[in-house]
């Protein structure tokens, strides 16, 4: 494991199932209830991130009874314990996803491609910023823009 770049990049750190995060949240004194197992759920199963909007959808397809507000809340909530993060890619709305598997991304302007950026990219820039500026980046929540070598070479 590389190193956390910024506090919140370890937050939930070692839980890598369903019931570790349900324990992490009661640790932190959060409650584990059936609807947030179903958001937790799904995250997990999820390749990738969703938006809010895809979370509540995917819950309810899988838990129809539990309500959009309480999703919503959930995800708020879960969000506020550690152990869920959001991300801003590009101009849509956010997306979410589970801390310990959160990473930054590469977005292309001209075709929208989205690429995972491993943490070990951002290393160099993290140090000679801290060093330089005192200040310690998070590469995880806003991804970066710019173009993609098909959209390069193409145009
Ligand atoms: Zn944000
Ligand atoms: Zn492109
Ligand atoms: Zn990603």
């Amino acid at each position: 494991m590389s190193k956390p770049l910024s506090p919140a990049a370890g937050a939930g750190q070692g839980a890598s199932s369903v019931d570790e995060v349900l324990r992490l949240v009661r640790a932190r004194g959060g409650r584990a209830t059936p609807s947030r197992r179903v958001l937790l759920e799904v995250l997990f199963e999820a390749d990738g991130h969703m938006t809010a909007e895809e979370l509540a959808e995917a819950v309810q397809a899988r838990a129809p009874d539990v309500h959009i507000s309480t999703i919503y809340r959930n995800v708020e909530d879960l969000e506020r314990l550690g152990v869920v993060v959001h991300a801003h890619m590009g101009h849509g709305p956010a997306a979410y996803q589970l801390a310990t598997l959160a990473h930054g991304h590469f977005i292309c302007e001209v075709c929208g491609a989205t690429l995972e950026a491993p943490d070990e990219l951002f290393a160099d820039l993290a140090g000679t910023v801290k060093a330089k500026m005192g200040f310690t980046i998070d590469p995880h929540h806003f991804a970066m823009l710019g173009r993609c070598r098909a959209c390069e070479e193409g145009g």
